[in-house]
């Protein structure tokens, strides 16, 4: 039985107003860390932002939609001097460079900002971007890992799942391998081809308890789990975010799954490295 698991939104911010993995010693990155230990086959692949731009919002939420029902802009802001970019915390990029190394993490990536000033509170970056933005964007991206040394794999998900009409074109550009797309029209039960890139639909959220695990593996014979870093943003409420409820749901799936099957752990690099080969021979 192969089974992946993976996190959005992995950054090293880790404070009052969220843990997104920003700690080693404690939280979301601790229990990443801890999960490792436990399942010694495990890997993880975290859809990481190499500068993120959020910010919880403060104001009232009447504001909010009245700001963008008449159209000013910025209708929500970002940091100010990307604290967040990665090359400004490098003792955190070492820890996830080892864990990297040892074959354990692997990165994908999940924006270059996460942010859309003009849009909605949380994400959707690439909203209303066009072509050379996205691709202007990606690129920056990698370059930021690049100046890290972080390894990172030619995966990506977009922010709040917004793919705008030209993003899927501008990843094919820049020869991305695999995507995380979620929703209609690329709603699927098995892996397929967008722009030549593997789609790998997810089929477990860590929300779910053990049964729900042992019940999609038995029905698709894989078991993609997804879960959010941070599970709050100041007032925000994020799905499925590694919570303490969230994490004993997600070790007590994988004991299960363990106790039944003989489980594959795999990155998502290399599940879709797998389903393009069986795609091209069916
Ligand atoms: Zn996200």
């Amino acid at each position: 039985m192969v089974v992946t698991l993976n996190f959005d939104d992995f950054h090293p911010q880790s404070g009052p107003d969220g843990d997104f993995g920003g700690d080693p010693n404690s939280g979301t990155f601790r229990m990443i860390l801890d999960l490792l230990e436990e399942f010694p086959g495990l890997r993880v692949t975290l859809f990481t932002v190499p500068s993120w731009q959020d910010r919880p919002y403060r104001g009232p939420s009447k504001w909010y939609h009245l700001k963008r029902a008449l159209g000013r802009r910025p209708v929500v802001r970002g940091w100010d001097g990307e604290p967040f970019r990665l090359d400004k915390h490098r003792e955190w990029c070492e820890v996830v460079r080892n864990r990297s190394a040892a074959g354990r993490l692997e990165l994908a990536v999940h924006g270059l900002h996460h942010h859309n000033p003009n849009l909605v509170i949380h994400g959707q970056e690439f909203l209303g971007l066009d072509r050379e933005e996205t691709r202007r964007r990606i690129s920056q991206a990698e370059k930021i890992f690049e100046e890290v040394r972080l390894p990172f794999v030619k995966g990506f998900r977009a922010p709040g799942w917004g793919y705008g009409p030209e993003t899927l074109r501008a990843l094919a550009d820049a020869g991305y391998d695999f995507v995380g797309l979620f929703g209609s029209p690329y709603q699927l039960s098995k892996p397929g081809l967008i722009e030549g890139m593997v789609v790998i639909p997810q089929n477990y959220s860590i929300k779910d308890g053990a049964d729900r695990a042992l019940a999609v593996a038995l029905r698709d014979g894989v078991v993609h789990a997804k879960g959010h870093t941070a599970y709050c943003y100041g007032r925000e409420t994020i799905e499925n975010g590694l919570s303490p409820e969230y994490f004993e749901n997600l070790r007590n799936s994988l004991r299960a799954l363990e106790a039944q099957y003989e489980v594959r752990y795999q990155f998502l690099s290399e599940y879709a490295r797998e389903a393009r080969a069986s795609l091209a021979s069916s």
